[in-house]
């Protein structure tokens, strides 16, 4: 567990205040210092960001593009971003991708009898009524499925047993989740009828983790299975030549429907045009309530918009609170908003997203044009005193602003501890009891100084070199 002791908030209490006699800097006001502290303390006693988030998930629920509660996330966003403070809230039309669950069923029936966790992959197909039932062939990583004899692999349900590694900055998920995403290509091209997947998590508990997977022209219908199903069918198949699985999905793909992007700003009191982004997603998985992925980003992105609303004195630039739709398996709200948006990138200044659970920020890093970095080491001091440490390899786009990136948006990169957050991304135990409110609240004071820092800037960033416009996110 990664929770922030009251000593340990008290003392970063302690020390944005001490911040105030801390160094002047050049490239942003003479007053940064002192404002920064202010907006820290501010959210550290007074925070909002998890109410924010106990208000999504228990007025709308878990929210899957398309259904009616994605309908019902962007009421509630548009009924409480006013509430907040924000100006000019209003929803921009996205069209997303509609994808039902249905019931599901697995269980081993040979060489003996287990009923098995499964989830559906988002966008899977069912199997036919009835379902199917078919020996098991496993791979342990993506290449190695991709090396098996097809004729091992017709007919057969491919598992694909990858385990991902605990690590603080996700780098676990992004080497294990490219099974999620490909497994089932891999397997339908080899002849399998389905895709089995070790779920793309860190817990040993009986739940399955769902998630997107390609969308390919011939599919198969793809499921994840708790780990210890995983490890259970793993064992099954060392000590028996043959393994048969049940498997039923009642999953389907319906037309696609109405959602939107919802937005709403805090005007910049000298260059209102000109825009800093802060993302977060509205969308969710449907197996949990959507609290840490990404109610808690929600509530940060609404929280940062709050606190900079409540500024006697609003800055420069304008701060604009993107809460997106269908991140989850289309990226359709991120995509329509920079297509709609592109002939304005210019004036959109920096853009940051928060996607990653509710635990501390430990880190800072960015990516724009490397002849302004003094700009973003005197950023980066504002937040040290929350415990955050300045990195220089480049940051990484969260998803929904890897658009505005491709377009040479500047990018904020705030990292928050990931230890623990893949034991229970996508799956039922994605509840608000995962977040802890005053670390949730240390995330939004780091995030809210970043997005006000940038936008309060003299100069900027400039953009983003063309040969770093493609990096992918972390
Ligand atoms: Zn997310
Ligand atoms: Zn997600």
């Amino acid at each position: 567990m990664r929770r922030l002791a009251p000593a340990l908030a008290a003392s970063i209490l302690l020390a944005a205040g001490a911040a105030l006699a801390g160094p002047s800097s050049d490239a942003l006001p003479a007053d940064a210092t002192s404002g920064a502290a202010a907006l820290q303390r501010e959210e550290l006693s007074n925070g909002r960001a998890f109410s924010i988030v106990q208000s999504l998930v228990d007025e709308v629920g878990p929210r899957l593009a398309g259904s009616r509660a994605d309908r019902a996330a962007v009421a509630w966003a548009l009924r409480t971003m006013p509430t907040l403070g924000l100006s000019d809230v209003h929803a921009e039309r996205a069209q997303v991708t509609h994808w039902e669950r249905g019931a599901e069923h697995a269980e081993i029936v040979a060489p003996m009898k287990q009923p098995l966790v499964v989830a559906a992959l988002g966008g899977s197909v069912g199997t036919p009524p009835g379902g199917l039932d078919a020996p098991v062939v496993e791979a342990a990583s993506l290449d190695a499925l991709r090396k098996l004899d097809p004729a091992a692999v017709r007919g057969k349900i491919v598992f694909l047993n990858t385990p991902m590694r605990r690590t603080r900055d996700g780098s676990g998920y992004g080497e294990t989740v490219r099974s999620r995403f490909f497994g089932a290509r891999e397997a339908q091209k080899l002849g399998a009828v389905a895709l089995l997947l070790r779920s793309v998590g860190t817990d040993h508990d009986r739940i399955a983790h769902t998630g997107a997977k390609s969308r390919d022209e011939h599919e198969i219908p793809a499921a994840a299975l708790s780990v210890p199903d995983a490890d259970l069918l793993h064992r099954e198949l060392e000590e028996n030549t043959t393994v048969r699985v049940r498997l039923a999905l009642g999953a389907r793909t319906l037309p696609p429907a109405g959602s939107a992007n919802v937005i709403g700003e805090v005007p910049g009191r000298e260059r209102p045009d000109e825009v800093v982004v802060i993302g977060a997603h509205l969308d969710s998985w449907d197996q949990g309530g959507g609290a840490i992925d990404d109610g808690a980003g929600v509530g940060i992105a609404l929280e940062t918009g709050r606190l900079i609303a409540a500024l006697p004195r609003k800055p420069r630039r304008t701060v604009r609170v993107v809460l997106f739709a269908n991140e989850e398996h289309g990226l359709e709200g991120a995509k329509t908003y920079a297509r709609d948006h592109a002939a304005d990138a210019a004036r959109h200044v920096a853009a940051t997203e928060a996607d990653f659970g509710g635990d501390a920020v430990y880190a800072v890093r960015w990516l724009g044009d490397p002849a302004q970095r003094e700009r973003f080491v005197q950023l980066a001091r504002l937040l040290a005193p929350l415990g955050v440490e300045r990195q220089d390899d480049p940051a990484g786009a969260g998803a929904d602003v890897s658009p505005l990136q491709q377009l040479g948006v500047p990018i904020l990169d705030l990292r928050q501890d990931g230890t623990r957050y893949f034991d229970y991304h996508h799956t039922p135990n994605d509840t608000l009891d995962k977040i802890d409110p005053p670390t949730l609240a240390q995330a939004a004071a780091a995030f809210a100084t970043a997005v006000w820092a940038a936008a309060d800037m003299d100069g900027d960033f400039g953009r983003v070199p063309d040969d770093q416009r493609k990096r992918t996110h972390h």
